[in-house]
């Protein structure tokens, strides 16, 4: 529900194991986030960002503190539970947008219904083509990824991610391979669809400029949010 508490960590700890050094990526961080926000991290390379994104996207768990989602710690779900809980509540979206090459734009969008059972045909293509239309490419459907620009496939990603109808959309650098212009059409892209659906949006960028135009700046430094 809108205004609820969605994610919240508390005390998160991830250090990373590179032969015999141990680099640490999150010292200690709390944050809370709720349904219908749309937030920003911001930071510059190596302060954090994707370990961040992934421990709130369930990729990766922490060393020590609580990650909970709607409530549930996600250090008490298997891999299983884990996996359905990515499919289904969280939509992600990268810095090099991902796609898959051999399939068209329609197919890649399609991509994670294909393993949600409980839709049936018609009921995927409606999901579809509400997601093409709501990012604007009802006419590229048929187009595969390298038939199109850089700010268009970001397009076909933000798609994909919706179409499961998340709660949590995750954007890691979403506008760091696009130029400016497009970054901001992508920001406001995101925005619309977040003052329109109340999917919560968290997305990361080391971008000073793009902070503007964005209400929740959550600022991160080597490992600790400041
Ligand atoms: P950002 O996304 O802000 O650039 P990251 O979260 O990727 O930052 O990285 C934070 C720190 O953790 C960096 O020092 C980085 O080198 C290190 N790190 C991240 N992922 C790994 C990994 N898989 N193995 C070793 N070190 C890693
Ligand atoms: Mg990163």
């Amino acid at each position: 529900m809108f205004g609820e508490t969605l994610v919240e960590l508390k005390s998160v700890h991830k250090s990373y194991q590179l032969g015999k050094m141990l680099t640490p990526a999150l010292r200690g961080v709390n944050l809370k986030l709720n349904a219908g926000d749309f937030t920003a991290v911001v930071g510059s390379s190596g302060s954090g960002k994707s370990t961040l994104l992934n421990m709130v996207g369930c990729i990766d768990v922490p060393d020590s503190g609580e990650v909970l989602l709607q409530g549930r710690s996600i250090l008490s779900l298997n891999d299983n539970e884990k996996s359905a809980l990515r499919n289904e509540k969280i939509g992600f979206i990268f810095q090099t947008f991902n796609l898959i090459p051999v399939l068209n734009v329609y197919e890649n969008v399609d991509l994670p219904l294909t393993i949600q059972d409980q839709l049936d045909k018609n009921m995927r293509a409606q999901r579809v083509y509400e997601a093409l239309d709501r990012v604007g490419l009802m006419e590229f459907q048929k187009h595969l990824p390298d038939q199109l620009s850089g700010g268009q496939r970001q397009r076909v990603a933000i798609a994909r991610a919706l179409v499961t109808k998340p709660s949590l959309v995750l954007a890691d650098e979403p506008t760091a391979n696009l130029d400016s212009v497009t970054a901001h059409k992508i920001i406001d892209l995101m925005l619309d669809i977040n003052s329109r659906t109340e999917v919560t949006f968290l997305f990361s960028t080391h971008d000073e400029k793009l902070m503007g135009r964005v209400k929740n700046v959550i600022r991160i430094q080597d490992g600790l949010i400041v």
